[in-house]
């Protein structure tokens, strides 16, 4: 008898849940595919080499744009996430069985992109609850693009996860630290219900007293109920823990099944919101409604370190 398996469902745990109407985009979301070349290398690149990427699975919307500049957020040890957050549309479940050789293909893309266009930039992004200090590091990466000087891709290692396994990303020496805290602590419940907030904090405070010259970044959406007073609360306890930069975006619901967009914030609140991120003392902000952590990370990165450079500079 031929036994066929069901499909595997991408969120089980979503699967059960009401279904939330989907709101219709306004004009200023709305975005042109890019589609070039250089898309299809990027993409091409990432199957040759079997890897998994942050812009395909949240199915980011910047994607045209940045494989256009062959810039991707590749994800490490797999493609299945442990956690089920009401806004992420990364495939969730039990993971597989590490695979060994993903360093090494990760490391085999890097080369192949070559050195990038000035300042072009190279993100790993982390599922959590599979760090294995040694196997699976930034500093692979690197190696595999080893010259700052001469436009190497730069290393920001974006970690979704909390506790110890984070301190070995950030003993890892990335060039940028990214823990996006996502959203206001008092959205915890529903959105992330697997983290907590002052933890995600913690980690990112660790992370500069462990290096105070790395540069820690982390990133919230707006869309999801909050208020502009929750967000101003955010970026005062993130100034807190000396996070160097801020980004912040618009929620886009991925399925009816996940969080509802709760408002479109418009363009006018998101640059209210970069003045207040500046002259709270971050060192780079970026607000736009389709800001990204990742997205001109390259152009972020190159920034970071012309207004440490100026700051440091002032205070001499
Ligand atoms: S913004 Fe980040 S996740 Fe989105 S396409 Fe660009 S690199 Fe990928």
């Amino acid at each position: 008898m031929n036994v066929q398996t069901p499909p595997k469902l991408r969120h089980p745990e979503k699967a059960h849940k009401p279904d939330n109407a989907v709101s219709r985009k306004p004009r200023w979301i709305r975005q042109k595919k890019i589609v070039s070349n250089e898309y299809y290398e990027t993409r091409r690149l990432m199957r040759d080499n079997e890897l998994a990427t942050v812009c395909e699975e949240a199915a980011c919307p910047n994607v045209g744009e940045c494989w256009s500049k062959r810039h991707a957020t590749m994800m490490i040890m797999g493609e299945t996430c442990t956690r089920g957050c009401s806004f992420c549309n990364v495939t969730t479940g039990k993971p597989d069985a590490l695979d060994t050789f993903e360093p090494g293909r990760v490391a085999r893309a890097v080369k192949t992109a070559g050195p990038a266009p000035r300042g072009d930039h190279q993100r790993g992004s982390r599922r959590p609850g599979r760090w294995r200090s040694g196997t699976h590091r930034p500093d692979h990466s690197r190696r595999a693009s080893p010259e700052p000087g001469h436009h190497r891709r730069s290393v920001d290692a974006g970690l979704p996860g909390q506790g110890r396994r984070g301190h070995a990303v950030f003993a890892a020496a990335p060039d940028v630290f990214n823990h996006n805290l996502e959203t206001v602590p008092r959205l915890y419940p529903t959105v992330r219900p697997g983290a907590r907030y002052y933890q995600s904090l913690r980690l990112l405070d660790d992370a500069k007293r462990a290096n105070p010259s790395l540069f820690t970044k982390s990133g919230l959406m707006v869309g999801l109920e909050e208020t502009m007073e929750e967000v101003r609360q955010v970026m005062d306890d993130l100034r807190a823990a000396d996070v160097d930069f801020l980004t912040v975006g618009q929620y886009l619901q991925p399925t009816p099944k996940h969080h509802p967009v709760d408002r479109f914030w418009t363009p006018e609140e998101f640059e209210t919101l970069e003045r207040i991120a500046r002259a709270k003392g971050f060192l780079g902000v970026s607000a736009t409604p389709l800001t990204r952590s990742s997205f001109h990370a390259d152009e972020d990165f190159a920034a970071l370190k012309q207004a440490r450079e100026a700051a440091l500079a002032a205070r001499a």
